[in-house]
């Protein structure tokens, strides 16, 4: 628990304590009144404070207000306990909200395992000291051995080693540094001991920045959340003056007892206060977004769980999301060369990348490969790789590829995706992989379109050949072939143009090569465990099991939870009305006013709650 939410913890006990025993019968009534006097305080005096800053500020009636007003209204005619009551429901709900809050936040980013725990910082004689990062002075020493992460940003003093940036870039390609070559904190040293001289402290490093941002990524609310900020701007300058005029009018007009008038209109402003509505509408989006991660879908803040709800298209990547991402050769068709010499050139080119088409090659080779032969690895996005192997130029990839440097691709009938290699210049052959469709992307394609998707989409840089077997094998609507990542971008912006009215779309891919699209659809989902931390922070929501149905899971979840929202809106509402009015008239007294705002909220927690079960099938 977070500190502030500890004093809030003892506050709400303190002032509970003291309104207890003011209720000790043997108390005289000026004591009785200066514990509950001490319990208000010790409950309401940061909100009694917003509430005059606030004003002083020209922003009138926010909830602060409304709470202050008629607390302290219930205090001056005679109402202690009463004020008390309501300020400590008001504190606990608060606090309730707050806590759901930081959980969710703290969730998210434990995925992001880029921070570092330490730092080896070097003293003037070359001994070595294990420091905490944030201690450690900008222009130090320090000293990173391989396998470690590097703590703060800085430049290569002596050493030179491989980093893997994929963490912080997205780019999955190692980069090679070596003396005064300048490094960024968060990258992880593969290969070789470096020594650094940083040039920042931790505060300004790159990866304190990034752990910020995904940190407080979560400031947007939901539209709906919003809601409440503008009803509150309206409905509580209304009724204020209801009260007022409550106060004033019975007595003025028809002769009224000013002091029954005056209770009633407090008990209308304690009546008023839209505690089940500010309570329970973040708590449903938060049992929502709680009841998405045990179900291993993680959902960054409401605005997106809102967005969610109202997808229409589904745009899928293909490889890694919709197929397992693992291939098998099915075919190894050399032209000079053997086909393990061909087998071994390939798992040479790939042997840095993270690609799902370069580990199965890899795999395929089932051999080690000696990564000293390989260097300066410069990776095509959707297109291949280009490596220097023994000294001799290697190109490994698509047709696309080969066309950079003018070698046409032999053609190949053979069903499957192919990996063209090239050496100086010389076609060397290719290899046949085929990939396997993941057992759950047909359910998943159904599920959503039971749950009222009425557009899925297929985006792939592989052949068209083998995206139409897999697309037509789904019964997937559309299909677009053969792309780069930017032409992704654009087909998804066209796409989210032709959207009508509120419907949105959102994208579903692994990371490698589509991080862009994923942030740029209106919900990015990532494969999370497939996926580069990269692509988690470009989503807006993450699979944690990779699994497609989980779409569709998220979606019917989402939607469930708008709708709760919805009820508790309504239900909150009119109940308050009828309330209002019963206080108006009269009827009620402020304890019943409490309680039945408390009963209200109760109930919508309640319903809020049941945004956290699983959604039947
Ligand atoms: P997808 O859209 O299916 O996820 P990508 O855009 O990542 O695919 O890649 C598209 C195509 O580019 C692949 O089908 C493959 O032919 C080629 N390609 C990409 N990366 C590599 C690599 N590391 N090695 C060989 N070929 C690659
Ligand atoms: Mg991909």
């Amino acid at each position: 628990m977070e500190r502030e939410h500890k004093i809030t913890l003892v506050r709400i006990a303190a002032s509970g304590a003291l309104l207890g025993i003011s209720y000790i019968p043997q108390l005289s009534a000026g004591m009785h009144i200066a514990l509950c006097a001490a319990a208000y305080l010790v409950i309401g005096a940061d909100i009694i404070y917003r509430a005059v800053r606030n004003l002083f500020r020209g922003e009138f009636f926010d909830e602060n207000f409304l709470m202050s007003i008629a607390t302290a209204g219930a205090f001056a005619i005679g109402e202690y306990p009463e004020a008390v009551a309501v300020m400590l429901f008001y504190q606990t709900g608060e606090m309730f909200q707050d806590m759901a809050v930081a959980r969710s936040r703290a969730s998210i980013s434990s995925l992001m395992d880029i921070r570092p725990d330490y730092a080896e910082m070097e003293d003037g004689n070359g001994t070595l000291r294990r420091v905490s990062p944030d201690s450690v002075p900008a222009g130090s020493t320090i000293v990173v051995k391989p396998g470690e992460k590097i703590p703060l940003d800085g430049v290569v003093l002596s050493g030179s080693s491989a980093l893997d940036t994929a963490a912080l870039t997205g780019e999955s390609m190692p980069r090679e540094v070596s003396e005064n070559d300048s490094v960024i904190s968060g990258s992880f040293n593969m290969t070789g001991l470096l020594r650094i001289r940083t040039t920042g402290t931790y505060g300004e490093s790159t990866v304190a920045r990034i752990l910020d941002l995904v940190e407080n990524a979560d400031t947007g609310k939901a539209k709906t959340e919003k809601f409440i900020t503008r009803f509150a701007r309206y409905y509580t300058p209304a009724v204020v003056a209801a009260a007022v005029l409550l106060a004033v009018a019975p007595p003025l007009i028809a002769g009224g007892e000013w002091l029954v008038w005056l209770n009633r209109a407090l008990i209308f402003l304690v009546i008023s206060c839209p505690c089940a509505l500010v309570v329970s509408i973040p708590l449903t989006f938060f049992a929502g977004i709680g009841g998405a991660s045990r179900r291993g879908i993680l959902i960054k803040g409401s605005n997106n769980l809102e967005t969610l709800s109202r997808i229409r298209t589904v745009v899928f990547d293909k490889t890694g999301t919709l197929t397992a991402g693992r291939f098998s050769v099915t075919a190894v068709h050399p032209e000079i060369i053997s086909e393990t010499e061909l087998l071994e050139l390939a798992a040479l080119a790939e042997s840095y990348s993270d690609h799902p088409v370069a580990v199965s090659l890899r795999d395929a080779y089932a051999n080690s490969v000696d990564k000293s032969r390989v260097a300066d690895v410069e990776n095509f996005a959707g297109e291949g790789i280009r490596a220097r192997i023994d000294g001799r130029d290697v190109y490994a990839g698509n047709e696309k590829l080969l066309a950079r440097i003018g070698i046409a691709a032999k053609r190949c009938e053979c069903k499957g995706t192919i990996v063209h290699l090239a050496v100086d210049g010389v076609y060397m052959g290719h290899i046949v992989i085929a990939d396997t469709v993941k057992p759950q992307s047909t359910e998943a394609i159904r599920r959503l379109k039971a749950a009222g998707i009425t557009k899925t989409v297929m985006l792939t840089g592989d052949r068209h050949d083998v995206a139409e077997t897999v697309a037509t094998s789904l019964g997937i609507d559309e299909l677009h072939a053969e792309l780069l990542p930017a032409d992704k971008v654009r087909i998804v912006d066209e796409l989210m143009t032709a959207e009508e009215g509120s419907s949105r779309l959102a994208f579903v891919g692994d990371g490698i090569n589509d991080a862009p699209v994923l942030k740029r659809a209106d919900v990015g989902i990532a494969m999370g465990a497939a996926g580069s931390d990269a692509a988690i922070e470009a989503a807006d929501v993450v699979l944690m099991d990779d699994n497609p149905v989980k779409v569709a899971d998220a979606v019917t979840l989402s939607r469930r939870t708008l709708r709760i929202v919805y009820q508790n809106i309504a239900f909150a509402i009119g109940i308050k009305l009828a309330m209002l009015l019963l206080g108006a008239l009269g009827i009620a007294n402020m304890w019943e006013a409490v309680f039945a705002d408390v009963g209200v909220t109760v109930l919508a927690v309640l319903n809020a709650l049941r945004a956290m079960r699983t959604p039947k099938r």
